[in-house]
C-alpha cells in the first residue's frame, strides 16, 4: 500500500483548542481510494518546527499531506517552509489572483495587500485551485516524494481533497479500492450483536473484514473488502450480498444502512404509509424533533411537539392529571402514557411519543435513579409505555433517550414492538 503522513498545523490543534477533525476526515478518505495513513505530526505555527516535520516526514512516507498555516493570518508560515523545501522562488499566480479578486468584489470588498500575497505561490508548486476560499492547495515534488498543502478550514479542505487530491493521486498510484457496508442496529448490546453473528463471521470468505463500532445506545457492524479497480462492480455485489446474510441474521434491529439515518429512514418509513407523529418531549427538551428537522420535507410526516418540562405544563397541554402525578411521579409509566395520549390528541397525529426521565446529574432517588426514563408511545386505540435506565451522564441520556424514542416509533410502524423495552 501506498504509505501517507499528514501534518496539521495550528498551533490551537497543539493547545486543544481546536480539534484536529481533518486528519481524521483525511485518513478516511485516503482509506477508501487504497492509501493507507502511517504517520502524522501535529506542528505549530513555527517554520523550523515545520521544516523538521515535513524533513521527517518525507523520509518515512511516499506522501505528505499537509493542511492549515497558508492563510495570511498566519504569515503564510506553511507557504514558506515549502518555498525553502522545493528550493523555489515566489512567483504570483495569476488564475489565482483573479479569483481572489472575484471573491473579493463579489462581497463588495477589493484585494487588500494581504489577501494578494494568497497569489503568490512557490515556483515549483502546481496550484490547486480553491473554489470555496482564497488561499489555494500546492501540489510539490522532491526526490520522489510528494508533499501537498491544504488549508485548514474543513469545508475548503475536503472540497480539494474531493475534487482535486484524490483523483489526482489515483491517476498516479495503481491502489486498490476499499469497499464498505455499514449496517446500523440500535438497542442490541455489542457483545451479543457478536454472539448473534459469531457463525456469520467464521464463515466469511477471505479478504471480507468485520468490525463492531458501538455508540451510546447503537453499534456499527461494518464489512470492508479491497478490491482491484477492474473489479469494483462484482467486488461491490459480492459484499452487499454478504452484508444482507448479516442483515437477515440480526432481523429487524438494523434500522438503517451504509450513509442513511435512522431520522431519514423513519421519515420514509411514516410518509410512505400516510402516517403522523407528534412529541411531548421532557427530558429531552426538544432534542427529538431537533433530530427530526435536519430530514428535508419533515412538514409531510412532523406535526408537532411539545417541550413539557414543567408538571404545569404537562397538565396544562397534554392532560396528564394531577392525580398521576401526585400518585406515581413525572417519571413514570402513567405520566408517560398519559403524556403521549395528550400529544396524539393535541396534534391530532396518528401517533405520539413521549419521553420522561432523570437526566441528571441531581434529582435521582433509590426508586428512580439518575438515568431511569420513560417512553410512552401512544396510536389510534392502544397506548403503552416502556421503561430504561440509562447512564449517570446528563448529556448521553438525553442522547440515547432520544435515540431510544425514535427506535421505538419505528418499531411501533413495523408493528414489531412487543420486546421493545430494555
Ligand atoms: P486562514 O486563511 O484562516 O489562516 P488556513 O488555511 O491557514 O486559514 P488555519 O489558519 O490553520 O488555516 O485554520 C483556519 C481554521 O480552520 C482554524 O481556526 C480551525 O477552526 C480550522 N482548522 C484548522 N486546522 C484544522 C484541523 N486540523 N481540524 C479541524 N479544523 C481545523
Amino acid at each position: 500500500m501506498v504509505t501517507v503522513a499528514l501534518l496539521p498545523i495550528g498551533e490551537e490543534l497543539l493547545s486543544g483548542a481546536v480539534t484536529d477533525t481533518n486528519s481524521s476526515w483525511i485518513a478516511a478518505r485516503l482509506k477508501s481510494c487504497g492509501f493507507q495513513v502511517r504517520y502524522k505530526h501535529t506542528t505549530g505555527d513555527v517554520s523550523a518546527d515545520i521544516l523538521q516535520s515535513l524533513e521527517s516526514l518525507t523520509a518515512r512516507a511516499s506522501i505528505v499531506i499537509m493542511t492549515g498555516g497558508l492563510g495570511p493570518t498566519r504569515d503564510d508560515v506553511t507557504k514558506r517552509v515549502l518555498l525553502q523545501w522545493s528550493g523555489s522562488e515566489w512567483v504570483r499566480d495569476e488564475a489565482t489572483y483573479a479569483r481572489i479578486r472575484k471573491y473579493m468584489e463579489a462581497r463588495g470588498r477589493t484585494v487588500n495587500e494581504l489577501n494578494a500575497t494568497q497569489a503568490d505561490v512557490p515556483s515549483r508548486a502546481r496550484v490547486l485551485p480553491n473554489y470555496q476560499g482564497t488561499a489555494p492547495g500546492l501540489w510539490l515534488e522532491k526526490d520522489g516524494k510528494i508533499v501537498i498543502s491544504l488549508p485548514g478550514v474543513p469545508y475548503e479542505m475536503k472540497a480539494l481533497m474531493d475534487q482535486q487530491v484524490l483523483p489526482l493521486l489515483q491517476q498516479r498510484f495503481e491502489t486498490p479500492v476499499v469497499l464498505e457496508k455499514i449496517l446500523h442496529t440500535g438497542g442490541i448490546p455489542e457483545s451479543e450483536l457478536a454472539l448473534q453473528l459469531k457463525s456469520f463471521e467464521e464463515q466469511l470468505p477471505e479478504g471480507i473484514q468485520i468490525a463492531y463500532l458501538p455508540e451510546p445506545g447503537l453499534v456499527k457492524v461494518k464489512l470492508t473488502l479491497s478490491s482491484l479497480r477492474e473489479n469494483q462492480a462484482v467486488a461491490e455485489q459480492f459484499l452487499q450480498d454478504q452484508a444482507e446474510r448479516a442483515a437477515r441474521i440480526i432481523g429487524p434491529e438494523v434500522y438503517a444502512r451504509d450513509q442513511e439515518t435512522l431520522e431519514e429512514e423513519i421519515f420514509q418509513l411514516l410518509k410512505a404509509g400516510g402516517k403522523t407523529i407528534a412529541f411531548a418531549e421532557s427530558c429531552t427538551g426538544g432534542a427529538i424533533s431537533a433530530r427530526l428537522v435536519q430530514v428535508p420535507g419533515i412538514s409531510a410526516v412532523l406535526k408537532g411537539s411539545v417541550v413539557s418540562y414543567s408538571n404545569e405544563v404537562k397538565m396544562a397541554l397534554l392532560g396528564v392529571l394531577p392525580a398521576t402525578l401526585q400518585a406515581h411521579g413525572a417519571v413514570s409509566r402513567e405520566t408517560a402514557m398519559e403524556m403521549a395520549a395528550g400529544v396524539r390528541k393535541l396534534c391530532e397525529s396518528d401517533y405520539a411519543v413521549s419521553v420522561t426521565g432523570i437526566a441528571g446529574p441531581d434529582g435521582g432517588s433509590e426508586t428512580k435513579p439518575v438515568g431511569t426514563v420513560w417512553i410512552g408511545v401512544a396510536s389510534e386505540g392502544k397506548t403503552e409505555a416502556f421503561p430504561f435506565l440509562f447512564e449517570q451522564n446528563r448529556s448521553r441520556n438525553i442522547q440515547r433517550a432520544t435515540l431510544a424514542a425514535l427506535l421505538l416509533l419505528r418499531k411501533k410502524h413495523l408493528g414489531i414492538l412487543g420486546d421493545a423495552a430494555n
